[in-house]
């Protein structure tokens, strides 16, 4: 199908038009189902049209939208308390995207050297194979070149690093650096989690240099690596984090978190959004935390998370000449391809599967949080048809 011409030409899409959907399934036009193991890039953290949440924002559709960040929005003030009990946050903005909630991270970062008297502190370390958004800081703060090709200067103020090395990274750590800028797991660059040692060091520079550590999160977060956040993992606390996607379930939501001491330089008039936050975008976010903070729920990803692995750590035995290896945490999950990843997208695709291919020949597995064990059986067998449809082995 081609795309419709009144539009931007600046999607590859797939000739799939869906309908509806439920739970971890979606429908076309045609009543075809597929198996969707790519959530919307992480998004639908708990599948397509769940009751809780279709009920919360439909009540809430019927009583008010929007107001606009002039009145008080209670909705927004429950949110953010309890992502404030949850994590390690003081303070929260909420936006309606991950690069917004980006932006409104190095912003906060920037604004509080300022307001200590430092504004020569503004530049923000970050590493390469990032990914923080599209608009012009966060390609800047990626460094990627096919993403900032064409679109004049890139912004000042962001120096990017190799992945990893401590030693670049203290090299860098000069007098003027505001923040230090990271993916727990990098997503878009192949699901490549940063080691644990890594981010620990990283945490103990910034200690020491009265630099932040902001957390970009938007893909980690939520859940999905079985923790509510990623850093729990490396048993370290950021200043600042960033959350999109899996926030809202499908309704755009973001939020910058801080530490009170971090969001100090954040007074009023210097930062805001028209849209973020509001009561409709609010209602979402708050189903979405009833559902994820519940006991058991976040145990619950992580017997799921054992079992799929194991699944796939047995496919890549299988098929060594299509599977190089499984990465990732909870149900953030990689597999980095010896066939070409988008292949094997294809090649799901054909098996009404669909997954995300990311960077480093990778193929993205971010299905619902709620997934059944069924479901992943579902799953795992439908990569392994897809696999063997790939693999040069006689079956
Ligand atoms: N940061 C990370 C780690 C992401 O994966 C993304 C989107 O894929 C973003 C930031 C940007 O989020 P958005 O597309 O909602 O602006």
């Amino acid at each position: 199908m081609n795309a419709p011409s009144s539009l931007f030409n600046t999607y590859n899409r797939a000739p799939i038009v869906v309908e509806r959907g439920e739970g971890v399934w979606l429908y076309d036009q045609t009543g075809r189902k597929y198996l969707d193991f790519g959530g919307g890039v992480a998004v639908n953290v708990l599948g397509h049209a769940h009751p809780h949440l279709v009920e919360a924002v439909k009540a809430q559709a019927e009583k008010l939208w929007h107001t606009s960040n002039l009145y008080e929005i209670p909705g927004q003030a429950r949110a953010a308390e309890r992502l404030c009990n949850a994590s390690f946050a003081d303070r929260v903005f909420f936006t309606n995207s991950g690069a917004e909630a980006l932006e409104c991270s190095i912003k906060t970062a920037r604004r509080y050297h300022y307001s200590k008297g430092n504004p020569e502190r503004f530049r923000i370390l970050t590493f390469e194979g990032a990914f923080h958004g599209r608009t012009l800081a966060t390609i800047a703060a990626g460094g990627q070149e096919k993403y900032l090709e064409g679109f004049g200067p890139k912004v000042e103020g962001f120096d990017q690093l190799p992945f990893g090395d401590l030693d670049a990274l203290k090299a860098a750590m000069t007098h003027d650096v505001a923040a230090i800028l990271i993916e727990p797991i990098q997503g878009e660059g192949g699901i490549r989690s940063v080691p644990t040692q890594f981010l620990q060091d990283i945490r103990q520079l910034c200690d020491e240099n009265d630099v932040l550590l902001i957390l970009d999160e938007v893909q980690t977060g939520m859940g999905r690596t079985g923790h509510l956040f990623a850093y729990e993992l490396a048993g370290i606390e950021p200043d600042i984090l960033a959350s999109a996607k899996a926030l809202g379930g499908g309704f755009p939501v973001g939020a910058c978190l801080a530490t009170e001491e971090a969001a100090s330089g954040m007074v009023p008039g210097v930062h805001g959004t028209t849209y973020g936050g509001n009561p409709l975008a609010m209602a979402a976010c708050n189903a979405v935390l009833d559902i994820v903070l519940e006991d058991g729920f976040l145990d619950d990803v992580k017997q799921k998370s054992l079992r799929f692995k194991q699944g796939l750590a047995s496919l890549t035995d299988q098929f060594p000449d299509v599977v190089e290896e499984v990465r990732g945490e909870g149900l953030i999950l990689g597999l980095k391809c010896k066939v070409n990843n988008l292949d094997f997208v294809k090649a799901l695709m054909e098996q009404d599967m669909l997954a995300i291919p990311a960077g480093a020949n990778v193929v993205r597995l971010l299905p619902p949080l709620n997934i059944t064990d069924n479901e992943i059986s579902e799953g795992l067998a439908r990569l392994e048809k897809a696999a063997q449809s790939l693999s040069l082995k006689t079956p």
